[in-house]
């Protein structure tokens, strides 16, 4: 049995064991592989995932608010991981535990096309932020970053630019205010904050303007509710193109998928158990 799980405090609402547990019946390997959820407080995180090697485990990924653990644990780790100081993909093998971060392949995956040359807007400077600025950047975009508080985006933009992300000179990758944010012109915006989980408006708490959300741009949320986003909403009904969280989830998930099985899943598979959507339909 190769057994694989979600890690994750807490990881109950998690979509991962219904999506993935598709794509492998799918793959015809539901009769060899699992996929469970399991909740670890973070002070078991460490003895938990070096026990699971004993115990059939192939792979876990790792969410909220293990990832930093995640990338302490291994032994090795992928470039992706190292930079972006964070993973969500651990693979068991003779050589150790290896660490990667799909999280930053999966939203570049999720994007209708390539972000070389594009203008990039990332709302947010949390976990979640720093794999998107490090894929953006590396996939060469220019790269504008907002947060909050906005220290930690100043932290972000030095960390990355320390991991060899940045290219400062040319200014494409930058921390900025909400003014200037406001007053940018971005192809690209990506949320990677916690706004659009609650019923916030998201236009009063991010520097962004509804009627600016035009056909030009495509928009990401990569919250996900039970329900589509009031940002994703309002950028499908002023013609954005709109990616939502549930895509970008799936995207992360495939390649976690593809890294333990070496098997090329079922996207349409895991979408649909992803949304709750039955085999049938
Ligand atoms: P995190 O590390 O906790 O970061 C949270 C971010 O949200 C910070 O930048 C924080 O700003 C900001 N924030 C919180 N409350 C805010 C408010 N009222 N107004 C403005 N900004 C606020 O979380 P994360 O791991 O990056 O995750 C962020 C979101 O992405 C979550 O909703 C998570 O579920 C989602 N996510 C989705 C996927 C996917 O596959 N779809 C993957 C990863 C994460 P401060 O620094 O100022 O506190």
């Amino acid at each position: 049995m190769n057994r694989l799980a979600v890690l994750g405090h807490p990881v109950s609402h998690s979509r991962s064991p219904a999506m993935q547990t598709a794509a492998l019946d799918a793959l015809g390997l539901g009769s060899e592989w699992t996929y469970e959820a399991i909740d670890v407080e973070p002070d078991r995180f460490d003895a938990c995932v070096r026990e699971l090697p004993g115990e059939e485990f192939a792979g876990v990924n790792v969410t909220i608010p293990h990832k930093e653990a995640a990338l302490a644990v291994a032994d090795q780790a992928s470039r992706a991981a190292q930079e972006i100081g964070a993973a969500n993909t651990l693979s068991f093998a003779a050589g150790g535990i290896r660490a990667e971060n799909t999280d930053a392949t999966g939203l570049l995956a999720s994007l209708p096309g390539p972000v070389e040359g594009r203008t990039a807007l990332v709302l947010g400077a949390g976990g979640s932020a720093r794999a998107a600025v490090w894929a953006l950047a590396g996939a060469g975009a220019s790269v504008s970053v907002w947060n909050r508080t906005g220290t930690r985006a100043d932290d972000l933009v030095r960390d990355l630019a320390v991991a060899g992300r940045d290219t400062p000179a040319e200014g494409l990758l930058a921390p900025v205010s909400g003014d200037q944010a406001r007053a940018g012109s971005y192809e690209l915006i990506v949320n990677c904050t916690a706004i659009g989980m609650g019923d916030e408006d998201p236009f009063e708490h991010l520097p962004l303007d509804p009627e600016r959300l035009d056909a030009e741009i495509v928009l990401v949320d990569l919250v996900y509710a039970g329900s589509e986003s009031r940002l994703v909403t309002e950028a499908r009904s002023r013609s954005a193109k709109a990616v939502d969280g549930l895509e970008v989830l799936v995207r992360q998930g495939a390649e976690s998928l593809r890294i333990w099985t070496g098997m090329e899943p079922d996207l349409d598979v895991m979408r649909d158990a992803a949304r709750g959507k039955s085999p049938d339909g």
